[in-house]
C-alpha cells in the first residue's frame, strides 16, 4: 500500500514537476531542523552518562535464584502462567482512528476515549478468559520502534521512508541524528491505566536498545554500541519509572538481537558484549520482585545462547510452535536457568490452533525443561491478527495451560 503510495508521488512529480508533489514532500520538523543545521546533535549529559555508566549498572542486586522467590512471593502466579507477547488486534478501526487523529479530523481527547475504550475491552475480556498475567494492547502504537522513537530527542523521522518489514507490511524507520534522550516518561500513563481496572499484574512493554536501534538509520560519527547505550540509559529511565508507578512485570522486546550479528563471525564477541550489557542496562535498575522479560521472534539461537543467557532476563518468551519446539534444543543443551515461555501458537497464520495441539506442545516442552519453569504465550504479538481467531485461539491457550496444571505439581 504506502509503496503504491510512493509510486503515485514519483509518477506526479515525473509529470508535473517538484512543486506539484510539495505537500507529500513535505519534511518532518526534525528533519527540517537538521537540514538548516540546528537541531542538538550534542547532549553533553547523555553523551557522558552513556560513557561513565559503570559495570555494575548492568547487574541485577541479586542472582536468579533470589529473585524468582521474591517474584513468586509477590506475583503469587499459578504453574504454567499464562500471558500473551503484547499487542491485541490493529484492527481496521484502530488504524482509522490513528489515521483520523494523525490528519487533525479526530481531537486528542477523542482518539483518548478511543484508545482507553480499546484498551478496557481488551482488559477485560483477558480477565474474563482467565490469563494470568495481562497486557495493555499496544493500540496506541504505530510500531513498536517508530512510535518510541517519536518521543525521544535524537531521532527524526521521514514521511515516505518505508521499508519493507515482512510480508506486505512496511514500516518508516526513523533516523537517530543526535544523541538520545527521553524527554518525558513514554509509556507510564498507559501501562498505570490498564492496571488500574485490574487486579492482575499488567506487563510494560517496551522495546529494547539494541531492537531500537537495529530497526532505525543510525549516526555514523559514533560507535554503534555507543548509541545503543545511550538509548539503554533512558530506556532503564522507563523502567524505573515503571515500577515506581506500580507496574510489577516489564517486558523489554529484543527480536532483533541476533540480526544485529556483524557478517564477521570474529566480530560476533564484540559486538554480543555490549549489546548484552546494553539490554542489562536497562533492565537492571529494578527491586528483586519486579519480573523482567524479553521477547525473540524466530531466532536461531543455538550460536548465541550463551549470550541469550548472559541477558538474565526472568523470563523469555520465544517463537517455537512452528519448529514443534525444535527451537528449544539451544536451551535445553545450554540448560537454560531462567523460565521461559516456549510459543505455542503460530501468530503468522489465521488458523486457530485447538487446545490439544497446544497441550501436546507444552507436553513435549514439559519433558525437556523443568515444568516449573515453562510459561504459556503465542509465538509473537497479535497485531496483524483479526479478533475472531484471537479470541478462540487464546480461550484454547488458557484451557491448554488449566490441562497442564492438572499433570503436572504445583511449583
Ligand atoms: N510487544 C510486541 C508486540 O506484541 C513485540 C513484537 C515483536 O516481537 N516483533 O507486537
Ligand atoms: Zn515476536
Amino acid at each position: 500500500m504506502q509503496k503504491m503510495g510512493e509510486l503515485a508521488v514519483l509518477g506526479k512529480a515525473l509529470g508535473s514537476g517538484r512543486d506539484a508533489v510539495r505537500s507529500e514532500l513535505e519534511e518532518s520538523a526534525e528533519a527540517a531542523k537538521l537540514r538548516e543545521g540546528s537541531p542538538k546533535v550534542h547532549n553533553p549529559e547523555v553523551a557522558g552518562r552513556a560513557q561513565n555508566m559503570t559495570s555494575e549498572m548492568a547487574q541485577r542486586k541479586s542472582t536468579f535464584d533470589i529473585r524468582r522467590k521474591a517474584q513468586a512471593e509477590a506475583l503469587k502466579l499459578p504453574p504454567f502462567p499464562t500471558t500473551t507477547i503484547g499487542s491485541f488486534p490493529q484492527t481496521g478501526e484502530v488504524r482509522k482512528a490513528r489515521a483520523a487523529h494523525t490528519k487533525g479530523a479526530m481531537t486528542d481527547s477523542g482518539y483518548t476515549s478511543f484508545l482507553q475504550n480499546e484498551t478496557r475491552d481488551a482488559v477485560r475480556w483477558q480477565e474474563d478468559i482467565g490469563i494470568d498475567v495481562l497486557v495493555h494492547g499496544e493500540f496506541e502504537r504505530n510500531d513498536m520502534v517508530q512510535y518510541f522513537g517519536e518521543k525521544l530527542s535524537g531521532y527524526a523521522f521521514t514521511k515516505h521512508g518505508w521499508v519493507q518489514s515482512y510480508g506486505s507490511r512496511y514500516v518508516r524507520p526513523p533516523i537517530i541524528f543526535g544523541d538520545v534522550s527521553r524527554p518525558k516518561p513514554m509509556t507510564v500513563e498507559w501501562a498505570t491505566f490498564a492496571q488500574s481496572l485490574t487486579e492482575k499484574p499488567v506487563k510494560g512493554m517496551l522495546t529494547g536498545p539494541v531492537t531500537m536501534m537495529q530497526w532505525s538509520f543510525v549516526r555514523d560519527d559514533i560507535p554503534r554500541a555507543e548509541v545503543c547505550r545511550q538509548i539503554a540509559l533512558l530506556l532503564r529511565d522507563e523502567v524505573t519509572d515503571l515500577e515506581a508507578a506500580g507496574i510489577r512485570i516489564i517486558q523489554i522486546d529484543e527480536p532483533a538481537l541476533r540480526e544485529g550479528l556483524p557478517l564477521r563471525r570474529a566480530d560476533w564477541p564484540p559486538y554480543l558484549k555490549w549489546a548484552v550489557e546494553c539490554f542489562r542496562l536497562s533492565a537492571s535498575g529494578v527491586r528483586d520482585e519486579t519480573q523482567i522479560h524479553t521477547h525473540m521472534c524466530y531466532s536461531e539461537f543455538n550460536d548465541i545462547i550463551e549470550s541469550i543467557g548472559a541477558m538474565d532476563a526472568d523470563v523469555i518468551s520465544i517463537e517455537t510452535s512452528r519448529s514443534k519446539m525444535e527451537l528449544l534444543d539451544a536451551f535445553v543443551d545450554y540448560h537454560y536457568p531462567n523460565e521461559i515461555g516456549p510459543g505455542v501458537y503460530d501468530i503468522h497464520s489465521p488458523r486457530v490452533p485447538s487446545e490439544i495441539e497446544m497441550v501436546d506442545l507444552l507436553a513435549k516442552a514439559s519433558q525437556r525443561l523443568s515444568p516449573d519453569k515453562i510459561w504459556v504465550n503465542p509465538d509473537c504479538g497479535l497485531k496483524t491478527r483479526g479478533w475472531a481467531e484471537v479470541r478462540p485461539a487464546l480461550e484454547h491457550m488458557v484451557h491448554a495451560a488449566q490441562m497442564l496444571r492438572e499433570s503436572f505439581p504445583r511449583r
